[in-house]
């Protein structure tokens, strides 16, 4: 029977094609968001690609508390192979600019959910053969950025973890992997959310390049099958993967 990926954040940008992209390849899925409309659109176009898939909705506000472990509970009868922890937002100034309530999001969306999901399921899938926790970090997840210290804060949290959950597994010779993927700038609502804006970002004025979802779907899913900890993007926009990045004591 196919297996589930769990993917939150899937209602736009890296996370809707990520869930094309493993739907194409046989997976059912489970997808979170707010945006409950946007998870109908999506699980149409997948049901197009994949007749088969058993697509399932979850409508969260992960800023919420409690919610990490609501969900957790809601989707632990789901037989999931893969859980991505994709759903972020960013700032968008610099620190003195920035709105509290803006920071406790992101504080609670890139930090807070992201750490108790991956805790919750990595205790119930040490020793699951072929499982797999893939957490979306950031280029400001191994590199500071002008402006962006809040962010960046946020992602190093994740590369650290997610780099440190993997090495503890592989040293206790449990089955779980967990990988980190570090986008660069990508064409998706980011921007625009980072500014709470109603006007999409135009990503074709921006200086520099930037990849677009569809391109990340199928990078993440190139980390998903190789067997390195981390994938990077090059500054031609090309998947590097590597082993752990940080630095490390042992
Ligand atoms: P996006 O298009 O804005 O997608 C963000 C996703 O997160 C949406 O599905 C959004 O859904 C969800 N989300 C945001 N707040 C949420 C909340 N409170 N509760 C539940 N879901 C929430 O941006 P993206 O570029 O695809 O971002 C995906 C990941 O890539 C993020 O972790 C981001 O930090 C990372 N990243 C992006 C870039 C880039 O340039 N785009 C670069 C580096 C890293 P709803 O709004 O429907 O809830």
């Amino acid at each position: 029977m196919a297996k589930y990926v769990m993917i939150t954040g899937a209602s736009s940008g890296i996370g809707y094609a990520t869930a094309k992209a493993f739907a194409k390849r046989g997976y059912n899925v489970i997808v979170l968001a707010r945006r409950t409309e946007k998870l109908e659109q999506l699980k149409e176009e997948i049901l197009e690609i994949n007749p088969e898939a058993d697509v399932v909705l979850i409508s969260s506000d992960l800023s919420k508390d409690g919610e990490p472990v609501r969900v957790y509970d809601l989707v632990k009868g789901y037989d999931i192979e893969t859980w991505i922890n994709n759903a972020g937002l960013g700032n968008g100034g610099n620190l003195a600019d920035a709105e509290i309530a803006h920071n406790t999001r992101m504080l609670r969306v890139n930090v807070e959910a992201l750490g108790l999901f991956s805790a919750m399921f990595v205790a119930d899938n040490l020793d699951r053969e072929g499982a797999q926790l893939i957490n979306i970090s950031s280029a400001g997840g191994y590199w500071e950025f002008p402006n962006c210290a809040f962010y960046c804060g946020t992602k190093f949290f994740v590369s650290s973890l997610t780099e440190e959950i993997d090495a503890d597994m592989q040293r206790d010779g449990h089955r779980l992997r967990a990988k980190v993927m570090a986008p660069n700038a990508t064409a998706t609502e980011f921007e625009q959310a980072c500014h709470e804006s109603d006007t999409p970002f135009d990503y074709s004025k921006m200086q520099g390049r930037y990849n677009t979802a569809d391109e990340m779907a199928e990078y993440i899913w190139q980390l998903h099958e190789g067997d390195k900890t981390v994938g990077t993007i090059s500054m031609d926009g090309k998947l590097e993967l590597g082993d752990r990045r940080l630095p490390h004591f042992g």
